[in-house]
């Protein structure tokens, strides 16, 4: 059904580029947010992870899609430090793993890799929504995006879709007290902030649906 939108080698890599630059951008605003319920490092981590990445980035560009995600993931786990280390880590290492070793894919793979991610970040940190935490973000974005590709919607339709319940899910996580990472111990002092991996986490949806719109 989906087989005439391909998401090739070239457009994941420029999704990569893209995060590595929101990771700079968005490095303060991240931290400010962790700086409120956590630790002021969240957009530092990323930022640390990405500039990895983003050096390593040259000597991966003749891997398939699996491959490469495997190497993003693995870099960000050897560099990021904290909770969001292994679940970024975990989130692009499984990634990659339904593309099957190929070079493209088309949107109904990509939907499967999106799955596959999110599931590794749940398997991983064993949040669930209302948690406090960017499950709060990619639970009900991935949620919505099933749901439009079951219904057979367009491509674009489908992952507009993902990324608005996303950042409904992100808002959600103002008002709430968290059950999970390091702001369980704010207890009634984490309501009133965003949940910082709620808002990176949208971010990296965003990411990859702005890169669709130039493709599709
Ligand atoms: P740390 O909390 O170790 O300083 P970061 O500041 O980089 O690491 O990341 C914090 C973010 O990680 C939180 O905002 C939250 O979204 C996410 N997080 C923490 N614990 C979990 C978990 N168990 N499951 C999912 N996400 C989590
Ligand atoms: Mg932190």
């Amino acid at each position: 059904m989906y087989k005439n939108y391909i998401l090739d080698k070239d457009y994941f890599i420029q999704v990569v580029k893209d995060l590595a630059v929101m990771a700079e951008v968005e490095r303060d605003y991240l931290t400010k947010l962790d700086s409120l319920i956590g630790d002021s490092d969240h957009g530092i981590n990323l930022s640390i992870g990405f500039r990895e990445v983003t050096k390593k980035l040259p000597e991966w560009e003749n891997e398939n899609i699996t491959a490469f995600f495997k190497k993003v993931g693995m870099t960000l786990l050897g560099k990021v430090g904290g909770a969001a280390g292994p679940l970024y880590g975990g989130f692009f290492m499984k990634l990659g793993e339904p593309a099957n070793n190929k070079e493209e894919v088309d949107f109904g793979e990509f939907c499967n890799m999106i799955k596959n991610g999110v599931e590794a970040v749940e398997s991983r940190g064993k949040a669930i929504i209302a948690d406090k935490t960017m499950v709060d973000t990619f639970r009900p974005a991935l949620d919505a995006l099933m749901a439009a590709v079951e219904a057979g919607q367009q491509p674009l339709d489908a992952f507009d879709k993902c990324v608005k319940a996303g950042e409904i899910g992100r808002d959600s996580t103002i008002p709430l007290i968290a059950k999970k990472g390091r702001a369980l111990r704010l207890g009634e002092r984490a309501i009133g902030h965003m949940d910082p991996g709620s808002a990176s986490s949208y971010m990296i949806l965003n990411i990859f649906y702005e890169n669709m719109k130039k493709r599709f």
